[in-house]
């Protein structure tokens, strides 16, 4: 059966840069994505883990400012770090949670105004799968 948005769904980045600050969260990275990460900081491995992630059980997950929850890598609206993101943010907002349902695109929207943004082109359910897998 195909899913409830087979017909595609709207979405383009305004690049408002919401999604990396306002409350707190996780920004998950595999260690080679921190790796990569840090390399194209031309930073060792270890000062990268020390100073921009944090252990959460067994994961790692990027620090965020205590007071406003701004992922460290955020400079004024913009990611520092954009070509090497963690594929977390990469694939924004197609996560299984965001089009489980109408409701939850329907609630993502209401943090992301990329989602039925005026100017935003279709995307197709092909891409979104693809951006899901
Ligand atoms: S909240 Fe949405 S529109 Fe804004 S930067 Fe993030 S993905 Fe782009
Ligand atoms: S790494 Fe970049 S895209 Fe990801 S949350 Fe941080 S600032 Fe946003």
């Amino acid at each position: 059966m195909k899913p409830w948005y087979k017909e595609g769904l709207r979405f383009g980045c305004t690049g408002c840069g919401q999604c990396c600050t306002g409350s707190p969260g996780y920004v998950w990275l595999s260690i080679k994505e921190a790796e990569t990460m840090a390399d194209a900081l031309k930073i060792p491995i270890e000062e990268f883990i020390r100073k921009y992630t944090r252990r959460v059980g067994d994961r790692l997950s990027l620090k965020e400012d205590a007071k406003n929850y701004d992922c460290v890598f955020l400079e004024g609206k913009r990611c520092s770090v954009y070509e090497v993101r963690p594929k977390q943010c990469r694939t924004f907002p197609w996560w299984n949670e965001n089009v489980e349902s109408v409701a939850s695109w329907k609630e993502t929207s209401g943090r992301c105004e990329g989602i039925n943004h005026k100017d935003a082109p279709l995307v197709s359910l092909e891409e979104i799968e693809k951006q899901l897998s």
